[in-house]
């Protein structure tokens, strides 16, 4: 569903992407590792069509995504699901609310009675229908990633970004929202990236792992081909560091 060749992006004399080559398969959970500053979220951005590339290809559903002019550009983000490192709610709207606002945004014609059996579905999927009319305030760090997800989901992307899931919770929360980037494949059929420093969710969660460095994609393949045995120094200290 994601094709990547030769992408090269720079600012300035900042050579970010060097000649990235990636794919991602339908249905597929891809894990991106790369320390921080290496260019995960510069990726993601070309992706949705934030920056665009000084060269190379990202086709995603097969069409350029530098090449698209505003209204088809517009048409594919609403295939994309991102979800942010900061879950990003609006602190001033209840669950509900917050979960309702892309939904009567970009799908004008849905009845009162749709919208909220789409809202009550997610927060069953997610595991939190009891916080429908809290507020983002009164939710632990967990349930905010959790609702995040949900309202993603709400338009029913077709790919799921995940920007650092597990930041900043504790192991057993860790392994709720692994779960839940598995549990959204199942049931919505999605294709997912999933950006982490995790190795645990990545293990759990990912079918293949892509590890950036010096601008490009060297280790791609599952947890057991990349890590434990690692050629590269720098892909084995993301593992020694980890386990
Ligand atoms: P982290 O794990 O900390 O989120 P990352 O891998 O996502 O890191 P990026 O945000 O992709 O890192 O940034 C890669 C490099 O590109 C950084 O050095 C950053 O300063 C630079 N960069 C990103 N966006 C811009 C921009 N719009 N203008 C100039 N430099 C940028
Ligand atoms: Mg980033």
């Amino acid at each position: 569903v994601v094709e990547i060749k030769d992408l090269r992006k720079s600012f300035g004399d900042l050579k970010v992407l060097q000649g990235v080559d990636l794919d991602l398969f339908n249905e597929e959970i891809l894990v991106v590792l790369g320390k921080s500053g290496s260019g995960k979220s510069v990726l993601i951005k070309i992706m949705v069509g934030l920056l665009t590339q000084d060269s190379g290809s990202m086709k995603v559903f097969g069409q350029e995504i530098a090449q698209l002019k505003k209204k088809p550009l517009n048409a594919m983000r609403l295939r994309i699901g991102f979800s942010f490192q900061s879950s990003a709610l609006y602190d001033s709207m209840t669950v509900r609310e917050n979960m309702e606002f892309p939904l009567v945004r970009n799908e004008k014609n849905l009845s009162r009675k749709e919208i909220d059996r789409r809202i009550e579905e997610l927060l069953d999927s997610v595991g939190l229908p009891q916080t429908i009319n809290q507020l983002p305030s009164e939710l632990s760090g967990g349930q905010k990633k959790r609702i995040g997800v949900a309202r993603t989901l709400i338009l029913n992307p077709e790919i799921m970004l995940y920007d650092e899931p597990t930041a900043g919770l504790d192991p057993i929360t860790c392994g709720d929202i692994n779960n839940l980037i598995l549990d959204v494949r199942e049931q919505y059929k999605t294709s997912s990236i999933v950006i982490t420093h995790d190795l645990t969710c990545a293990k759990q969660t990912g079918d293949r792992m892509a590890v950036l460095l010096d601008g490009q994609f060297k280790s791609v393949g599952t947890f057991d081909e990349v890590f434990p045995n690692a050629d590269d120094a720098r892909v084995k200290s993301f593992y020694d560091y980890n386990f």
